[in-house]
């Protein structure tokens, strides 16, 4: 079995063929190495094998481990379904939040991030393959939501997330990667105030690559780092 070293060497590399294979830049594709259900020990790990960008999906469990690690640690992102009532912890916890999906979320973490004097980064989250089983905005939502978070001061609208259906065929995946990029476009083209649409966050251990080839900024990878879960 490789090491979670070797694991993260690997997928930097693949990252850096992949980006230069479709003439984009390396620099601009973050790996985020996502740890939920991994013990402190093994994030540590991680992070001194390089992973500055770390992703967690619940917030009690991230909290725990964020505290036993130290926040400055890592640049921690939340990448998992969250409730309003648990926003206040993302905000204090976090630097991206990746899953707003309701204006009522918004107005949330906005409200929380003004009480500690913080502008929090955000990404709204697509259901892109409009599953029953997935959170996410619709693009027409997603449109209006953007109208609706300019005027919050204390969020900073950096961009796009989805998670589309698992194929094990990577390139089945590549139509609801493009579908996003549109969707970016769209939201860019409306010129709205105080609104970035620099990221996209997509791509996990399986389809990555192809999330690359079609503008991801932000990978998400769990499995290929640490290994399978539970
Ligand atoms: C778990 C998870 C990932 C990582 O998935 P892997 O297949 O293990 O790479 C990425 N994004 C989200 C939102 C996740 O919940």
């Amino acid at each position: 079995m490789s090491s979670i070293k070797e694991n993260i060497d690997n997928i930097n590399k693949q990252i850096f063929d992949t980006a230069i294979s479709c003439g984009r830049k390396p620099e601009d594709i973050q790996l985020i190495a996502v740890s939920k259900k991994k013990n402190s020990d093994t994030i540590l790990e991680g992070i001194k094998a390089g992973a500055c960008h770390l992703g967690e999906n619940y917030i009690q469990e991230a909290i725990d481990k964020i505290n036993l690690i130290g926040k400055d640690k890592a640049c921690w992102h939340f990448i998992g379904h969250l409730q309003s009532n648990k926003a206040k912890f993302a905000v204090q916890y976090f630097e991206y939040i990746h899953t707003v999906d309701t204006v009522k979320l918004a107005k949330e973490i906005n409200k929380q991030a003004e009480k500690i004097n913080k502008v929090q980064k955000i990404l709204l989250q697509v259901n892109i393959a409009q599953e029953e089983t997935k959170s996410g905005a619709n693009t027409k939502e997603a449109i209006d939501l953007v109208k609706q978070l300019c005027s919050l001061t204390n969020l900073s609208l950096q961009g796009l997330m989805c998670m589309p259906p698992y194929f094990s065929d990577p390139e089945q995946a590549r139509i609801y990667f493009k579908q996003l990029f549109q969707i970016k476009e769209k939201i860019i083209a409306n010129q709205f105030d105080n609104v970035s649409m620099k990221h996209l966050s997509m791509g996990m251990s399986n389809d990555f690559k192809v999330a690359i080839q079609e503008g991801a900024t932000m990978v998400r990878v769990g499995t290929a780092i640490f290994g399978s879960r539970n």
